[in-house]
């Protein structure tokens, strides 16, 4: 585990069965799906995720990462891109409906904050990968972060941004909290252009930063190789890479939670 992490709960190792409370979709790609427990909740860290499958086993199970720090009524949120031909994510999109019931599983994962930690950090997200950085965010303001927090939000159109209202009331509650979109393909106001080559307008180096970044797998390396070029130790650079899940066929890989 890298530095400025919190120990991370074992996995329950079974299923609790969730009820679908909302199915919105919040870009042309990612749909956000609202869950609750009918039964026991899972206690999780904010950053971690879960396996989520429908309840007859008839699609196959997917890491989905919690996209809202815990709640008192056990809520969770996950934002689902649609993968092109994908099983999970079209399960998702197309045929799941709010009043459903689904197993959750979990939860996983060591992308995970030290809330006591006092250092500045800087969070980086593309796509849904906004979800485990979003809970990392909110979990961090809400324990009163002091030192600055700068969420970096990749997305390629102005349709693709995820949560700006949200995050603009945020920055007015929070000094210390800043926001910034960039936009990789669409037209609208700046900045523009990936995260990496971003990273060095915002300011001094990275050397006292955590830094954690979240998405598809070339936006993860880029960003941290990027952020440990800015001066961030490598122990202090957190990653979450949404790679696909190995196939039926592939044999001798793991599943996801069982190798991280
Ligand atoms: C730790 C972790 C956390 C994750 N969190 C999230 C999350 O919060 N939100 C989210 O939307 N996804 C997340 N994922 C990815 C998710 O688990 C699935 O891989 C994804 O939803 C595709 O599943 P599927 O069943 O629809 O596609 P599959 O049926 O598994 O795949 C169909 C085809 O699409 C390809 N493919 C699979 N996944 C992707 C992908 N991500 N990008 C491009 N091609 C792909 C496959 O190689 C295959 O050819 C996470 C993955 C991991 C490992």
């Amino acid at each position: 585990m890298a530095d400025g992490a919190a120990v991370v709960p074992e996995p329950l190792g079974f299923e609790e069965p969730y009820g679908v409370i909302a199915l919105e979709p919040r870009t042309p790609t990612i749909a956000e799906l609202l869950l609750r427990p009918l039964d026991g909740s899972l206690a999780y860290l904010p950053g971690q995720y879960v396996l989520l499958e429908d309840r007859d086993g008839a699609v196959a199970p997917r890491s989905y990462s919690i996209a809202n720090a815990p709640r008192p009524g056990g809520e969770l949120s996950l934002l689902v891109t649609r993968v092109p031909g994908g099983q999970a994510s079209a399960w998702v999109h197309e045929r799941l409906r709010v009043g459903d019931e689904v197993s959750v599983s979990g939860p996983y994962g060591s992308f995970v904050d030290d809330p006591a930690s006092a250092a500045p950090r800087l969070m980086l997200a593309a796509g849904s990968g906004l979800a485990p950085i979003r809970a990392l965010v909110e979990a961090a303001l809400r324990a009163g972060a002091r030192s600055s927090l700068t969420l970096v939000f990749s997305a390629r159109t102005e349709a693709d941004v995820i949560d700006r209202e949200r995050f603009a009331s945020l920055e007015q509650q929070h000094p210390s909290f800043r926001f910034i979109r960039t936009l990789t393909r669409g037209p609208g106001p700046p900045p523009h252009g990936r995260v990496p080559a971003l990273l060095p307008a915002l300011g001094d180096g990275l050397a006292d930063h955590q830094v954690f970044a979240a998405g598809a797998p070339g936006f993860v390396t880029a960003c941290a190789a990027a952020a440990e070029a800015l001066g961030a130790r490598r122990a202090a650079v957190h990653t979450e890479v949404f790679f696909a899940e190995p196939q039926p066929w592939s044999g001798a890989a793991p599943r996801a939670g069982e190798a991280r």
